[in-house]
Order: structure tokens, then sequence, then C-alpha cells
């Protein structure tokens, strides 16, 4: 009898067991919930600068512009013709967005100065065609839609040291270092381990997308994921972070300066709006 009594409560327990895994399984992923708790910038007033107020193609004409905030993810995917901006990095044979090329060098030399090693990437620029023969190859639970991927836009890094790829990245100190660092370097982990639900990715320690700076120290200092970035900005106003001003435009109506003393950067984000990003000169 008692023999019994505990059968039927193994029973019963694996009975629960399984009915507990599947409920799980079957809950619906919580994607790209809102992830900001405060905002972080400052509302300032750019009253002591000049400006004006032009369609995106006549700003893009008075500074310079780059794609380092464009937004892809699987809402929000790219054209199979995007005009990605990719040069090959050094002699390396390495195609990135002309943008990361300086702040990757820098990184990398960080690697090599720190550690005495050397930073590789594994995969940089990946055009759509790439990405339908690595979908085919990898199977839709490792490999992303074509036109959702980082990749295609050369923004993204697929970085590692020797011996420690992939996952096994952040066992390296070198893995750790660019975990915690990269964000002083222009770049940000897109799909970090305590966002899982935030971006609907599984923690990619290897897997490094430029965004420029200030943008990526923002992102860092406040735990937000890229995919909610942009809802920090309320169209046409404008926001202080360190010596930086940030605004973030509609493309119909770019309010810039003139005859500024600073740097000025355009950036769309593919949402029909581009960020403004104003450093001002040093003192
Ligand atoms: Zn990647």
């Amino acid at each position: 009898m008692k023999k019994f009594i505990i059968q039927a409560f193994i029973g019963i327990a694996i009975i629960f067991v399984m009915l507990a895994g599947m409920f799980l399984y079957f809950q619906p992923k919580a994607v790209h919930a809102r992830s900001i708790r405060s905002n972080p910038l400052k509302e300032t007033s750019i009253s002591d600068i000049e400006t004006i107020t032009i369609p995106f193609e006549q700003a893009a004409s008075m500074y310079p512009t780059n794609q380092a905030l464009l937004l892809v993810n699987e809402a929000h995917p790219i054209s199979e013709d995007y005009p990605s901006n990719v040069v090959e990095y050094k002699t390396s044979g390495v195609l990135m967005n002309e943008c990361v090329i300086e702040d990757y060098s820098s990184l990398s030399a960080a690697i090599t100065n720190k550690f005495n090693n050397s930073l590789y990437v594994s995969s940089s620029y990946r055009s759509y065609e790439d990405q339908v023969r690595v979908l085919e190859e990898e199977g839709p639970a490792i490999a992303a839609q074509p036109g959702t991927s980082e990749h295609q836009t050369g923004l993204a890094q697929d970085v590692y040291v020797m011996y420690f790829g992939g996952g096994a990245f952040i066992k390296s100190d070198e893995g750790q270092f660019v975990n915690s660092n990269c964000y002083d370097y222009g770049y940000i982990i897109r799909y970090p381990y305590a966002m899982q639900d935030y971006t609907g990715f599984a923690y990619e320690p290897w897997h490094i997308r430029y965004v420029g700076l200030p943008h990526s120290k923002i992102i860092e200092d406040n735990s937000i994921v890229f995919d909610d970035y942009a809802e920090l900005y309320e169209p046409n106003k404008f926001y202080e972070y360190e010596d930086y001003i940030i605004g973030r435009m509609p493309l119909d109506a770019v309010t810039v300066p003139v005859n500024f003393d600073g740097e000025v950067t355009l950036s769309e984000d593919g949402l029909g709006y581009c960020f403004v990003t104003i450093r001002k000169a040093a003192k």
C-alpha cells in the first residue's frame, strides 16, 4: 500500500511537471515590451544657437550623414537593396559600415594593448543574398530572416579572440572587456543577457552593434535595448547629454544649427525620423 502511494505521488509529480512545462512553452514571448524606466535625457533649449528647419535632403547637404542609428529588427526590416555604406576595414577584406571603421579600430587596439591579443571578426557585412543562404544553411531558429539582420547594414560585427568564439567569448578576459566597455567605443551589446525578453533574442556576447557616441553610452547608462531607443526622444525637441545635444526630427522638417561652432551629424533611424547629434566645440 505504501509503495502504491509513493508511485501515485511520483506519477502526479511527473504530470504536474509536464503540464507546467507545456504551460511555459506555449506562453507567448514578451518580445519588445517597453523597458524604459525613466527618461535619462534632460530636455534643453537651444535658443542660444541659430537654427534652420529644412527637409532632410537639404540638411544632408550641409552636414555629414551616417547610418549608425538605423533600427533593424523583425518589425522593422530593411529592403533587399538598402544602400548600406560599406567599405573594407583596413586591408582585411572585411566589409564594415564606413561609420564604424575608426571606433572599431580603437576597440581592436584596446584589446591589443590590454591583453596583447587580437580581436577578430567572424562575420560583419552580409548582403541580403548572403542572409538567404545563411538562413537556408542554419535554419530559422538560429539565423535571422533576410532583411531583419543588422549584418546587412555592416553596423554589426561578430567578434572573437582565439579559442573563445561564439558563446564562449564571454568566458575570455577580452570578451568580458568588450561586453563591459564597448559602450565607450560607440558599440552596444545588441542582445544583452538581461534583456532577452525585450529583444526576443538569446544573449549574444559576440554580436556588437555600432550606434556611435554618445548614443551607446545613453543606452548602457539606462539599461535599455536599442529597439526602444527612439522612444526616449519626443520629436522636435532637443536633449542634453554630457557635451552633446541630440534631437530627433521628422524627415520633412529637420532643425539644424547654422553658423555653429561644433560637430553636427545626421542619422536616419528608419522610422521616418533623423537624429541630429550635436557636439559642442571644446572651449
Ligand atoms: Zn551577429
